[in-house]
């Protein structure tokens, strides 16, 4: 008994240990991926800044913050062929599809609010997901419009 009794304990230690690991290993993993999550947020709101104050590219209106308030998230799936790569075709994995509050044409921008336009060589086949940017938080994305806009 007393012979075995340190193995035990050790063994009991060791697991607990391991399981402390495991446990701050997860928690890191969760804390990074909820950063990546809030980063890439605030990266998309930052677009939607940048979006109200471009103009529509057919009537010229300035789309303001409503309209881009309204903006739709579209992801790509871009299956190409194979002497092409995403760089070279100026594809992007995220855009935002404005309507344009007066004509009400729709266009579509990359991250960076530059106009995107289809390649119509290149790419085999894609899927997309549109997904309203935001619903639920206007409030939110107002403030951090109207931040973006006065520093300017
Ligand atoms: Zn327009």
């Amino acid at each position: 008994m007393i012979v075995g009794q340190p193995n035990r304990v050790t063994h009991i230690l060791n697991m607990s240990v391991m399981n402390f690991s495991i446990l701050i290993l997860a928690l890191v993993a969760g804390a990074t991926i909820l950063g990546f999550a809030f980063i890439r947020r605030d990266a998309r709101r930052y677009s939607l800044a940048l979006l109200s104050e471009r103009t529509c590219p057919r009537c010229g209106v300035v789309y303001g913050a409503e309209t881009a308030n309204s903006a739709v998230l579209l992801k790509y799936r871009w299956r190409l062929a194979p002497t092409h790569s995403t760089a070279d075709l100026n594809l992007s994995r995220e855009n935002f599809l404005m309507t344009c509050p007066r004509c009400h044409e729709e266009f579509e921008f990359t991250m960076d609010a530059q106009l995107f336009v289809h390649p119509h060589v290149g790419i085999l086949s894609f899927t997309k997901t549109a997904t309203p940017m935001a619903p639920g938080l206007p409030e939110q994305n107002r403030a951090i419009i109207a931040a973006a806009s006065a520093s300017h």
